[in-house]
């Protein structure tokens, strides 16, 4: 099989013996061994099995399967959420006197890991901008074991050339890792582009419907061995109920993710046209600065648009409480369309200056654009944007 489509529905875990058409869901903590030497040599790592569902569930394996063969990597490892994924990576791959050279624009609990957490252990690292990468280079360190990204960040849309800094990863014997959550595999393979690790926030567009955590980290036989050693003693295991949900939604992300981009392009269009509007960042938008790189790396340009209103607090503010569809929550990637102020919501433990630094002004909205039809998407959008300009003239 060589389509992402037919990968993403076709590949399945072990089957029962029921000859059931769909994934059953292996609610169980632990697997029986034939007999003491089958025991002995699954412990000795001599004959692959399961053993127990912290280190691997048939459910779960099936959803890395699929993962790592839609990323285009060797393996992969499955976590219990995106957090987890990111937190076991850093953890496994880092040690005390090591530093990390991360993009600014991450999201919120990344920046508090490198921040407030790894610092604690003698892990430090430093920013640098996606819009700037002429700068890179002068703020590897020699002891910077590990490059971190999104692309496209997190809210600020801002996008770098994946292949470009593979090379100067390798270049300077650091390992490359992307957060490719805002892009799926769908969009962007960035291991295909060279870099070592992909990681994934499996809450977002991948379960795509709103309804459970998950995180997923693919790459080599060799770093995912790493990570593995690392996870299954330290225990941030994915649910086999949850991984069943995930493998049952890739099936759908292809279709689902070319009508959140068909319609978030569509949103982004008409908010570039509005008057109320100082800035619309999406990366198919001819405006946006790194516009050429997102078409070379990107398929389409993903699900979410972030705007800035005319007005600052006040009229983003209003705006959010004008909309009549919308919900207004601090996830993303889901069925329904959602609004969130990253400035007062996920972003909040920024300072004001850190915001600005990664375009996060109080008149910011991050919009995550569902599977609504695409007229009252864009309807609720002008009536809101409508009623919040009465409201504070
Ligand atoms: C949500 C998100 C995460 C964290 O994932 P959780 O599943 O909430 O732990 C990491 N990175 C990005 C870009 C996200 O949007």
């Amino acid at each position: 099989m060589s389509n992402f489509e037919t990968n993403a529905i076709r590949i399945q875990a072990e089957r029962s013996g029921a000859k059931e058409h769909s994934a059953p869901i292996y609610l169980t903590s632990s697997y029986k061994f034939d007999d003491a030497e089958d025991m002995r040599a699954l412990f000795a790592n001599e004959r692959e099995g399961n053993i127990y569902s912290r280190y691997s569930n048939p459910n779960t394996s099936e959803l890395i399967e699929k993962m790592a063969v839609l990323e285009g990597s060797e393996t992969g490892w499955a976590t219990s959420t995106g957090m987890a994924a990111i937190f076991t990576t850093f953890a496994a791959l880092l040690k005390s006197g090591d530093h990390v050279l991360s993009s600014r624009s991450i999201f919120g609990s990344t920046h508090q890991l490198l921040v407030n957490i790894f610092p604690k252990w003698g892990i430090t690292s430093s920013y640098a901008d996606l819009d700037k990468p002429e700068e890179w280079e002068s703020l590897i360190q020699p002891n910077t074991k590990l490059i971190f990204v999104e692309t496209p960040s997190n809210p600020g849309i801002d996008i770098i050339d994946l292949e470009w800094l593979a090379k100067l990863s390798k270049k300077h014997n650091a390992l490359l890792v992307v957060d490719n959550c805002f892009a799926t595999p769908y969009l962007q393979q960035p291991i295909k582009l060279g870099a070592d690790l992909s990681i994934h926030s499996a809450t977002k567009f991948i379960d795509g419907q709103g309804r459970t955590l998950g995180g997923l980290i693919l790459g080599s036989n060799k770093l995912i061995g790493e990570i593995e050693a690392f996870a299954r003693h330290s225990g941030p295991a994915m649910s086999p109920f949850n991984a069943w949900i995930l493998s049952k939604s890739l099936e759908t992300l292809a279709v689902r993710m070319d009508r959140h981009c068909e319609s978030a392009l569509k949103v982004a269009e008409f908010l570039e046209q509005n008057e109320e509007i100082e800035l619309v960042k999406y990366p198919l938008l001819k405006s946006h600065p790194q516009y050429e790189i997102a078409k070379k790396q990107m398929k389409a340009g993903g699900g979410i648009v972030t705007f800035v209103v005319k007005g600052g607090y006040e009229r983003a503010s209003k705006f959010m409480d004008s909309l009549k569809m919308f919900s207004i929550s601090a996830n993303l990637g889901d069925t329904r369309s959602i609004a969130t102020h990253p400035a007062s919501s996920t972003h909040s433990k920024l300072t004001e200056e850190e915001r600005l630094q990664v375009g996060i002004s109080q008149g910011a909205i991050r919009v995550s654009i569902g599977l609504e039809h695409i007229a009252d998407i864009l309807h609720d959008i002008e009536q809101a944007l409508e009623v919040s300009k009465l409201q504070i003239a």
